[in-house]
């Protein structure tokens, strides 16, 4: 077996070899501009867009028109939430109450900054805090709702725990008060059946690096019918995308993203039951044989792949050397880099310390049986080895309740 294991296909995930060969021509032969209306190189390029945009649209039960290519997800987000509540602002800038906005505390930077942000140009905003089950129900959507409620922003899964949004539900109590609905599915989109005419979804995003496509692109639905949503522009120049995202097409990767689209619409069920598999395996095994552990978020409301488990009497950063042959994550691949504990577990309720001892483990299209053994018998004996040096750990074996000890101050 080839070490280190990649356990972290939730921070990014390897290129399919099938998306990499389908993107090969268009770096050298097929290399035009979209923009080029009058030669095949720009004819070429224009069609292999185009079906790109179709085998998108058809992953998530949309209308071809209805896709914007951008930079990734953070940029699907930005231009979502900053571009709908320009558009839809019910007074002009540099004034106050310009409309309300809802989001979770627990949702991606990515959703999180631009929604500060408009906050400090006169919206306001309402962050729901999760139960410890990480979820975030409609119900909870609905009693933030106001009459000045123009968006309403919440991921379908989370990144760093795995589960799962009601987001049917708060699309159908969004759609019935005309509260447009956005939401980042970077991490749901390609494992998971979507249709955003069923869930009344009016703005997606996603990204090709989480569905084995490369990385610097992505897309942002935008519903044109029942309501045709329109947003302000947030980087002008060229004009493409319909006006919504200037900037030339970047051709490589949106043939990457198609075809790793098309790739999620064929295996996504097959790979997904499998994946399940492993992922309960994994989870089952440590929290049945390792003490005080325990599996964050909601046990049944999460996507096939992700876990995130918190182990009890073992020090964060000497967990992460003891398993340093399992890539995998201690947080948010996107704040790991800050020794914070990770705000969504925070946000759970889950304690400073229990949060810093925890893992992400997310497997992949690519993740063997005999991977997630190994993975297993690591993450064992690196628990055990360092509880072995753990005097609290002593103590909790002896039946001291470590939470009532008044520790002397000096
Ligand atoms: N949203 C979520 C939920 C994510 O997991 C990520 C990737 N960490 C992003 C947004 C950002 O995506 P991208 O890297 O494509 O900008």
């Amino acid at each position: 077996m080839k070490l280190p294991i990649y356990m972290d296909n939730a921070a990014t995930s390897p290129c399919d070899p099938r998306v990499v060969e389908a993107m090969l021509p268009y770096f050298t032969e097929k290399f035009g501009n979209a923009g080029s209306r009058n030669h095949s190189f720009g004819w070429a390029a224009e069609e292999a867009i185009d079906i790109a945009r179709n085998q998108i649209a058809s992953l998530i039960g949309a209308n071809s028109k209805e896709i914007i290519f951008t930079s990734g997800a953070t940029e699907a987000n930005n231009l979502a939430i900053k571009g709908a509540a320009e558009m839809y602002a019910k007074k002009p800038a540099g004034e106050t109450g310009r409309g309300h906005i809802i989001t979770a505390q627990h949702e991606h930077k990515a959703v999180l900054d631009p929604v500060h942000r408009l906050k400090k140009m006169g919206f306001d905003v309402t962050l729901i805090a999760p139960g410890e089950d990480g979820v975030i129900y409609a119900s909870m959507v609905e009693k933030e709702l106001r009459e000045d409620t123009i968006l309403v922003s919440i991921m379908w899964a989370n990144n760093e725990i795995g589960t799962i949004n009601e987001i049917p539900k708060i699309g159908k109590l969004c759609k019935a008060r005309n509260i447009i609905v956005h939401t980042d599915a970077t991490q749901w989109v390609g494992k998971m059946p979507t249709d955003v005419e069923r869930d009344n979804i009016d703005l997606l995003s996603m990204s090709a690096h989480k569905i084995y496509g490369p990385k610097g692109v992505g897309a942002l639905y935008v519903r044109r019918r029942r309501p045709r949503v329109r947003l302000v522009a947030q980087l002008e120049g060229g004009g493409q995308e319909r006006g919504y995202r200037s900037g030339t097409h970047n051709i490589t990767g949106i043939v990457g993203l198609g075809k790793a689209a098309e790739l999620c619409s064929q295996e996504m069920d097959q790979e997904g039951a499998r994946l399940v598999k492993l992922r309960k395996k994994l989870e089952d095994t440590l929290e049945s044989r390792l003490e005080v552990s325990q599996v964050n978020g909601h046990r049944d409301r999460r996507l096939p792949h992700l876990t995130n488990i918190s182990f009890g009497f073992v020090e964060g950063e000497g967990l992460m050397m003891a398993v340093k042959d399992i890539a995998c994550s201690s947080g948010s691949a996107c704040t790991s880099a800050s020794l914070e504990p990770s705000y969504v577990l925070k946000a759970l309720g889950i304690g400073d310390e229990l949060a810093h001892s925890s893992l992400r483990l997310s497997l992949g299209r690519f993740t063997k049986e005999e991977e997630v053994d190994y993975a297993i018998d690591n993450i064992m004996t690196g628990v055990e080895k360092l509880r072995t040096m753990s005097p609290l750990y002593d103590m909790h074996k002896e039946g001291i309740d470590i939470s009532q000890i008044e520790w002397a101050a000096h």
